[in-house]
């Protein structure tokens, strides 16, 4: 079994955080849990990719008409693909906050940038495996304050790389022989990195062309907006975007759009939030203008975002396979594919994933490859971001620090009998929305609803019969919502802090 052990030494420390948001471990943490052949990944090479924003059935493996991911369902083929996960929130830094250190966001409490940072008494999983003798990696934008950026997030990590297919598989080639966890984090599927992109694959091709010039137009109107902004607030953007940066690149920032100038600005912006400004500036107005194509937007859309996919698949995947194979690692290295949240493509009239926590919000694919996995098994039983971290050390037969909010899966894996397995799951978006899901429902509230008893802005679903999640039954089923929010809130105590969910004006 799996142990909770003192030898984690922040443990003890990290303690209180749950006494102050009233977190009692319940009978999930106590039971013993199966373990599959834990010895036979002991000491097993760990490799962690989280494609951003990625829907489950973009994938090959979990929609067999498409034709986007060949080497990412080949991996598949020889491991676990679970189709009910889901993550903690629908945002990156919370998400991957949670993925990392496995707490849930009401707790690690890491919600907004520039603002919060990942708790100093938390473990994170790059931590717990380096104190295990374990090299560590992060491949992903260093300088993204949703992730590479973010304070405490590379925790454990003794480095943090650029990414870039080659510097993985060098990285791979220098540091193979011994023991390692990477993690890899892309925007390759982050449509605010593909959009207006050009592919040279099979699936761009079959974007219709007036679509492709909508897009660009949509970019056009979009960089107009951000110029009138410039215009009609310069100096009000002064502290945000920085004087001197406005001043110096005015001519050009007040040129006519076009992908290089673009390109160029881009290259200038010294700070993370220029480039956010510009990014929002060039996607921000798709939105709007997509919601006007109907089902054109989506399908175009879709064309883009698995143009990126098989752009990821054949140069990270591809190669990474081959290089494993070739160095005879394949044999050795558990590979783990999830997202850090999924993406609205309309089904509420949005595009994006700001909105509430529909499940296209949060439901992710979440594939572990195991070496010596001859066959593919498919599981529904609910999984969690957060069960990445406990599955991973059960399965290297790490011991698991008291703070793990998640379960181990392996015992589900393993179908074993007393395996741990979830009723719900649950998440918590940056507005502050919480939500629980079973098989069968689903309750998305605010916080002050649950903490003070009334349904103002709260929803439930039916997702047997209403799978997208348009009938909101909550005054018809009282009594389910009221369970499940009894549930969420005696499970966590989240109402014994007054701070968390506090009434305005208190
Ligand atoms: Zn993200």
């Amino acid at each position: 079994m799996p142990v909770h052990t003192g030898i984690y030494r922040k443990t003890a420390s990290f303690a209180a955080v749950f006494l102050v948001f009233g977190f009692f471990c319940g009978a999930a943490c106590a039971k013993e849990r199966a373990v599959p052949a834990a010895a036979a990944y002991q000491k097993a090479n760990v490799i962690l990719i989280i494609l951003d924003a990625l829907r489950p059935e973009r994938l090959g493996c979990y929609t067999p008409s498409q034709d986007t991911s060949p080497h990412i369902d080949a991996l598949a083929q020889r491991g676990v693909v679970f189709t009910n996960a889901f993550s903690q929130s629908h945002l990156t830094l919370p998400s991957v906050t949670s993925l990392f250190t496995s707490l849930y966001p009401f707790v690690h409490q890491t919600r907004h940038i520039f603002r919060d940072s990942v708790p100093e008494q938390a473990y994170t999983l790059a931590e717990v495996l380096r104190l295990q003798g374990y090299q560590t990696a992060w491949f992903g934008y260093l300088r993204d304050p949703h992730s590479g950026s973010a304070p405490g997030l590379l925790k454990g990590f003794e480095e943090g790389v650029e990414i870039r297919p080659e510097r993985i598989f060098q990285w791979i080639e220098q540091n193979g022989e011994k023991p390692f966890f990477i993690a890899v984090h892309s925007y390759a599927t982050h449509e605010k990195d593909f959009i207006g992109n050009q592919f040279e694959n099979k699936i761009f091709a079959r974007i219709p062309k007036s679509f492709l010039q909508k897009v660009e137009d949509a970019r056009v109107n979009g960089w107009q907006g951000f110029q009138s902004d410039l215009r009609n607030k310069r100096e009000g953007l002064y502290d945000f975007l920085g004087k001197d940066w406005i001043e110096q690149n005015w001519d050009l920032l007040m040129e006519p759009y076009s992908a290089e100038r673009y390109k160029e600005l881009m290259y200038r912006a010294p700070q993370s939030q220029q480039k956010l400004y510009m990014l929002e500036a060039v996607t921000g107005g798709l939105e709007k203008a997509f919601a006007s194509y109907g089902e054109e937007a989506t399908q175009g859309f879709l064309g883009f975002l698995d143009s990126a996919l098989f752009d990821f698949d054949q140069n990270y995947m591809a190669g990474l396979h081959a290089l494993l194979e070739k160095k005879g690692l394949d044999q050795n290295t558990v590979i783990v594919i999830t997202a850090d949240h999924g993406n609205e493509f309309f089904e509420h009239g949005r595009l994006g994933h700001l909105g509430p926590l529909f499940d296209e919000s949060i439901h992710i694919p979440l594939i572990f490859h195991l070496p010596g996995h001859q066959e593919s098994v498919v599981i529904n039983d609910l999984a969690q971001s957060i069960d990445i971290f406990p599955t991973l050390l059960d399965l290297l037969g790490v011991p698991i620090p008291s703070q793990v909010q998640g379960i181990s899966l392996a015992g589900v894996m393993a179908d074993s009998p007393g395996a741990n397995r979830h009723d719900y799951v649950y998440g918590q978006s940056v507005g502050g929305l919480l939500y629980i899901r079973s098989r069968q429902w689903k309750l998305i509230l605010p916080g002050e609803s649950l903490c003070y008893g009334t349904d103002t802005g709260a929803q439930l679903f039916d997702l047997t019969r209403d799978p997208q999640e348009k009938i909101n039954l909550i005054a018809k089923k009282t009594r389910v919502a009221a369970k499940l929010r009894k549930k969420l809130r005696d499970r966590f105590g989240l109402c014994n802090d007054k701070k968390l969910f506090a009434r305005p004006g208190n």
